[in-house]
């Protein structure tokens, strides 16, 4: 077992990927969520991602979950980030909840922790300012699911130092990611691609041009993509997509980012994607 211990705040998609690919790499986990039954949630389905990354991923055949679930604990104490050298938040994408929470760790985090924030379009710099130690908060956007894609963003907020940087990838390649740095603008690079394609991909459905399946099939058979945007939004959460079009057009001031009426109104009657059972997709 690493000696470093990690706290992943937020232990819902994200958090739970996260936790279970630090577990497979010894690390010791403090899973920290504010809702007992999303730390439930995770507990039921850390064993199934961990099953499924061992299918796609052949080298994670030893992994025993009994292990694995050993080195995470579950818990809604905050304090616990004192005991952790690296911080990995995963709260949804709502600035409101981030400022409050970032607020609270400002009095709680340890002096040499690195505080990484994975959102999927907040900036980075917006974020450092609610904490007295800007140069060691930086973006570690990690892709969905998490054991299954090899790569994250490392976003360099404005007072992100050299050394926060280093200490990130050296960390992430301790865990079997590979990183590209990227410089800290709303969306980074993937988000600010990919949420064009899922929001226009959601103006087509509403305007009846085609079905879902149809879509999605131009996407992986046509450009050879893994998935269709579709697929991918119901994957992200339609909740977290909204979210994020939302903070994009607010930052840009672009239309391009307009958020389609029918993603809105699809969460609006609780179709979230994969999370909720139903979105562009049943599960
Ligand atoms: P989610 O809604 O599945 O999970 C968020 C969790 O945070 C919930 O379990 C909630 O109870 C918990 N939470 C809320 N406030 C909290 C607090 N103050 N303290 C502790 N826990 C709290 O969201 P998600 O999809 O995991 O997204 C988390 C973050 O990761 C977001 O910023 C999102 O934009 C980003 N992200 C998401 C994806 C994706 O594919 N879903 C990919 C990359 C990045």
């Amino acid at each position: 077992m690493n000696k470093e211990k990690i706290a992943v705040i937020g232990g819902g998609v994200m958090g739970r990927g996260i936790a279970l690919q630090l577990a497979m790499f010894n690390y010791s986990v403090l899973l920290i969520d504010n809702q007992d039954n999303a730390l439930q949630q995770a507990k039921k389905h850390i064993p199934d991602d961990l099953r499924l990354a061992k299918m796609m991923l052949p080298s994670l055949r030893e992994k025993q979950i009994e292990k694995i679930l050993e080195a995470i604990t579950f818990t809604r104490n905050i304090s616990a980030v004192k005991e952790a050298g690296m911080i990995i938040e995963n709260i949804p994408e709502n600035w409101e909840l981030k400022r409050s929470l970032y607020h609270q760790l400002d009095t709680l985090v340890r002096k040499d922790s690195i505080i990484a924030i994975n959102t999927s379009c907040i900036p980075i710099t917006q974020i450092a300012g609610c904490l007295s130690v800007p140069g060691r908060v930086v973006g570690a956007h990690f892709m969905n699911p998490v054991p299954l894609k090899e790569i994250v963003e490392i976003v360099k907020g404005y007072h992100t130092t050299d050394m926060t940087i280093d200490r990130l990838k050296y960390f992430l390649a301790t865990i079997g990611k590979k990183s590209i740095i990227v410089n800290d603008v709303p969306g980074f690079v993937a988000n600010r691609l990919s949420h064009l394609f899922m929001n226009e991909a959601a103006f087509l459905i509403q305007d009846q041009v085609a079905t879902a399946a149809d879509i999605d099939l131009m996407f992986t058979k046509g450009y050879g993509h893994t998935m269709g945007p579709l697929a991918t939004a119901d994957l992200i959460g339609l909740d977290t997509v909204v979210n994020s079009l939302e903070i994009l057009y607010n930052n840009f001031q672009d239309p391009k980012f307009r958020c389609c009426p029918l993603l809105k109104k699809m969460v609006h009657a609780g179709l979230l994607g994969r999370k909720s059972g139903y979105g562009f997709y049943k599960y």
